[in-house]
């Protein structure tokens, strides 16, 4: 089954107001007339609605790095699925490792805003990896079915379709690192058949598998050419317009 490509870019907690509307405009030029891959911008919170007219028109969505899973409430600097729905968001990042890092979400939070993100009709990209401790002990297999496990836990099969699932070891993110192809393709593939075992066979060939860790546009090509990665989850590098649009670029066709 043919799956449209996907690069969403994260950009974190980085850039200032006008910054990220230079970025986003360059992005928008870069990536004019490139067919056949589906992009996303994940600008910090507090500019998305800056970002959102940058967009507007466009066939680049945005995208939030994080949400609260409850529609409102007494979540002292927390925003809703509503208020994203609301600015324009199509998607959100959900479970990255710095989150689940430094911000204490476990699987059952991260199970949460998914379901909470499907119910408002927010796209989630799940975001899952071993630590390098973790695959060093040859625990990259069980870490990961099991946050794909919990993270979908709940999750109807009719939704599966908004549903984008990163594989992004966390000692190749933000660290040039990258994991091989081939070593990122046998993850992507065994994610692949644990969606067959959770839902069908047509689920798992549907859903989309980013791969995420030091993407650059030096490496995008070896790793979208595996057969189970449709694209990227891009950090550093889609801080730079020039970079990014390659890694679009190669992900789709001129
Ligand atoms: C990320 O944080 O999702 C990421 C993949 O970052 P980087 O590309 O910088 O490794």
């Amino acid at each position: 089954m043919a799956r449209t490509a996907f690069v969403a870019g994260n950009w974190k907690m980085n850039l200032g107001r006008w910054e990220a509307r230079d970025l986003a405009t360059a992005v928008l030029d870069g990536v004019r007339g490139v067919r056949g891959v589906e992009i996303a911008l994940a600008p910090s919170t507090i500019w998305l609605s800056e970002i959102a007219q940058v967009v507007h028109g466009s066939s680049v969505t945005l995208a939030a790095q994080t949400m609260h899973h409850a529609e409102n409430g007494a979540y002292t600097g927390e925003t809703s699925p509503l208020m994203l729905v609301d600015i324009g968001c199509k998607n959100v990042i959900l479970g990255h490792s710095e989150r689940r890092q430094f911000f204490g979400e476990t699987d059952d939070i991260v199970n949460q805003k998914v379901l909470s993100a499907l119910g408002h009709d927010l796209a989630p990209i799940l975001c899952v990896g071993e630590s390098l401790d973790e695959r060093e002990a040859g625990r990259t297999n069980t870490k990961v079915d099991g946050q794909i496990r919990a993270g979908l836990r709940g999750v109807r099969a009719e939704d599966m379709a908004s549903v984008t699932i990163a594989y992004e070891p966390i000692w190749a993110i933000g660290t040039g690192r990258t994991a091989s192809p081939e070593q990122a393709q046998e993850v992507h593939a065994q994610i692949r058949s644990l969606l067959r075992a959770l839902y069908s066979q047509e689920i798992s060939e549907s859903v989309r598998l980013q791969y995420g860790g030091s993407v650059k546009p030096d490496n995008i090509a070896d790793l979208y050419a595996q057969p189970d990665i449709d694209g990227a989850l891009v950090g550093g590098a889609s801080l730079k317009p020039e970079s990014f649009v390659a890694i679009v670029e190669a992900c789709g066709t001129r």
